[in-house]
C-alpha cells in the first residue's frame, strides 16, 4: 500500500518506548487509524504538538507491514485545535472525553469508513469548545446521534417489540426502545413524562425544545442514553461518570424518580446475570 493523506480527529495517544507516540485517529474515509509518530517526544517537534487529543489534523501515513500493522505518521499539520478551549473548562472537557471515547468505541473495525461519526464527533467538540450549550446535553445528543449513525437509534415513538404506536412509558434497554404494556419485559425503566420527547429532541437537534425540559427529565434522559449506549457497547465508558449532569440545571433537593446511569448500569448488569 502507498502512503496516504487523510484528515483525522486525534481520539487517543499513548507513549511508546522513549520517544515515540502511538496515535489513534478517527478519520472520515479510513475509520479508525492507529499509527506511530516517531521521535515526537524527543524534540520539541511541531508534529508532536499537533498530535494531541481533540486536535483535527491532516496526516500523511505510511501503512505498516508485519504483524503489528501499525503505520507511521510521516507528516502532520494542525487543521483545528479544539484542545485549548476544552481543557480550560472542566465540564466541557469531561463531555469532550465522552465524545472521544464513544467515537473510538463506535468506530468499530479499523479501516472501515465512518464519515457520519467523524462529522458528529467534530461537530460536538466544536460546540463544546464554543460553550454555547450545556456540556452534558451536548454529550447526550452526541451519544444518541452517534448510536443512530451506527444503526442503534433508540425507538421512542412506538413499541420496539410489536410496533404499537406510542408514546409508551416503559423503556427496555436490551430491546432498544420503549415497549407497550403487553410486551413489557422485566427490568424496564419507567420514563417520567417528557423524557421520551426530550430524547427525541436531542436526536433531532431541536435545542429550543431541549431547553424547556426540567432538570429531572434531563437527568433521567441522560441515564437512558448512557444505559442504551453501554448496553450496545457491552461495556461501560470510563469517562461517563465524570460528566456533571447538574451543570445545566441545578437539581432540586429531594428529587425522586431520577434514574442515573450508574443505577441503569447496575440494572443492566442484573439483567445480564
Ligand atoms: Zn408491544
Amino acid at each position: 500500500m502507498h502512503p496516504f493523506t487523510t484528515t483525522g480527529l486525534v481520539v487517543r495517544t499513548y507513549d511508546l518506548g522513549e520517544a515515540d507516540r502511538i496515535v489513534t485517529l478517527l478519520t472520515r474515509e479510513h475509520g479508525l487509524v492507529r499509527a506511530v509518530a516517531r521521535a515526537v517526544r524527543r524534540t520539541r517537534s511541531r508534529m508532536g504538538a499537533s498530535l494531541e487529543p481533540f486536535a483535527v489534523v491532516e496526516v500523511q501515513i505510511a501503512p505498516g507491514r508485519g504483524r503489528s500493522g501499525l503505520g507511521t505518521i510521516r507528516q502532520a499539520s494542525s487543521r483545528e485545535s479544539l484542545a485549548r478551549p476544552l481543557v480550560a473548562d472542566y465540564p466541557s472537557y469531561t463531555s469532550g472525553c465522552v465524545v472521544l471515547e464513544t467515537a473510538e468505541r463506535l468506530a468499530g473495525e479499523e479501516g472501515a469508513p465512518t464519515p457520519r461519526l467523524f462529522v458528529l464527533a467534530v461537530g460536538a467538540l466544536r460546540s463544546l469548545s464554543q460553550q454555547r450549550r450545556p456540556p452534558g446535553l451536548v454529550a447526550d445528543a452526541f451519544l444518541l446521534r452517534s448510536m443512530s449513525a451506527s444503526g442503534w437509534e433508540p425507538v421512542l415513538d412506538c413499541c420496539v417489540r410489536c410496533g404499537a404506536v406510542g408514546p409508551h412509558r416503559a423503556f427496555h434497554v436490551a430491546s432498544g426502545g420503549t415497549v407497550c404494556v403487553h410486551c413489557r419485559p422485566q427490568g424496564c425503566a419507567m420514563l417520567s413524562p417528557g423524557v421520551a420527547e426530550h430524547l427525541a429532541a436531542l436526536l433531532a437537534g431541536r435545542w429550543e425544545d431541549v431547553a424547556l425540559s426540567s432538570p429531572a427529565v434531563v437527568r433521567q434522559a441522560s441515564g437512558i442514553a448512557a444505559a442504551h449506549l453501554q448496553w450496545h457497547l457491552e461495556r461501560d465508558l470510563r469517562s461517563l461518570p465524570l460528566v456533571d449532569r447538574d451543570g445545566a440545571h441545578p437539581a432540586p433537593h429531594g428529587t425522586t424518580h431520577v434514574t442515573d446511569h450508574r443505577e441503569e448500569s447496575r440494572a443492566r448488569t442484573a439483567q445480564i446475570s
